[in-house]
């Protein structure tokens, strides 16, 4: 069943709204339908009003960072979904409470600009973040991070809005940060803070590009993807397996739906190809949609299972009408 979302849930606050909004311009994959309605909170007090109102009358309510890790549906999603890309959402707060070691981001502040502006400041703890896209709020909710380290490595606390319109705050040791998930309970991530110490800055610099060329040259980062399709499973013996490899010798790499493929280089890079060439040599034009991505995923679960027995788990999240988040 799909939900309807009255203006009387957000006319009156201090929010942007546009109804019946376009979502795949707000994805790394570039597909996908409209939202019933997208917000654009203005500022804390809009936004705690406006969950606490979805969570009155039960409207499902999404939030949407910097859509590198989402694949919504063809039909879109109903409900709200908000965007925290107003100024306030996005400021980075350098020395809080006066120390020079801690510095805190909100929510929708860009993991990327992060990352550089520490490097040019001369502040290391966030390196290992170079080359992934996120905002601050997605990269926390995933963990996001990869060999050189994750997110949670550098953080100090991060403050929940919870869907009854409670903010919390959560110290570092009060959350377990696994691999790309988090013990936080569900909400929106206002605001992180990280623990971060002073360095040369020109030493800083050379670590984000060195990582940076690293994860350039092992994953197709110009795809319209969503970096790792799936998680590293754990194997019957216990020990984390690379899902790339599995799919490697499960043997579909270059598998293709439609548009959606299987990256020859990478085989846990499932992007999108709208234009390429067949077996008999003909040029071919497809539309990219998420219903042949998803069957995609279905044909590399299927094969990973009926070779090793294991069930690959999607780390993209996917969006469906009628589908609570
Ligand atoms: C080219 C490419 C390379 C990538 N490489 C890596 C990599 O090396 N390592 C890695 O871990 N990931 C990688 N990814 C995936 C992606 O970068 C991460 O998952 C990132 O954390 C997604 O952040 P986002 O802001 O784009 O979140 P979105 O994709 O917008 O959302 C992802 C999830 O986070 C939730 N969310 C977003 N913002 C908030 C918020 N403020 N509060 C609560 N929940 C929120 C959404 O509701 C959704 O459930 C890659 C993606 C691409 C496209």
């Amino acid at each position: 069943m799909t939900v309807a979302s009255p203006a009387s849930l957000y006319s009156d606050l201090d929010v942007e709204w546009t109804l019946d909004a376009p979502l795949a311009s707000h994805t790394w994959y570039g597909v996908g339908g409209r939202a019933d309605v997208l917000i654009r909170p203005r500022s804390l007090e809009a936004l705690t009003t406006l969950v606490r109102r979805c969570h009155r009358d039960d409207i499902p309510l999404r939030v949407l960072g910097s859509g590198a890790n989402l694949l919504v549906d063809d039909d879109g999603v109903d409900g709200v979904v908000i965007k925290l890309d107003e100024p306030f959402f996005q400021a980075v707060e350098w020395n809080v409470d006066g120390r020079v070691e801690r510095l805190r981001a909100f929510g929708g502040a860009s993991m990327e600009k992060l990352v550089q502006h520490c490097a040019r400041r001369g502040v290391r703890g966030l390196e290992q973040m170079s080359g992934i896209p996120a905002s601050v709020g997605g990269a926390i909710r995933m963990n996001a991070g990869g060999k050189f380290g994750a997110i949670g490595d550098a953080v100090d606390a991060v403050a929940i809005l919870g869907m009854d319109g409670e903010i919390r705050i959560f110290p570092r040791e009060a959350i377990n940060f696994g691999y790309r998930t988090t013990s936080l309970p569900a909400g929106i991530v206002v605001w992180a803070s990280f623990r971060v110490t002073e360095d040369d800055p020109i030493a800083c610099r050379e670590r984000v590009l060195e990582i940076f060329k690293y994860k350039k040259s092992t994953q197709p980062m110009g795809a319209a993807s969503a970096g790792c399709m799936f998680r590293n499973p754990t194997m019957p013996d216990g020990t984390v397996e690379s899902a790339g490899r599995l799919i490697d010798l499960a043997g579909v790499k270059g598998t293709r739906v439609g548009a959606a493929l299987v990256s020859p280089r990478h085989g846990n890079f499932l992007a999108f190809e709208p234009v390429f060439t067949n077996e008999s040599g003909e040029t071919i034009t497809a539309p990219s949609r998420t219903d042949d991505m998803r069957q995609l995923v279905e044909m590399v679960q299927d094969a990973v299972r009926a070779k090793f027995g294991v069930e690959l788990e999607t780390e993209v999240v996917f969006w469906r009408r009628g589908e609570r988040p």
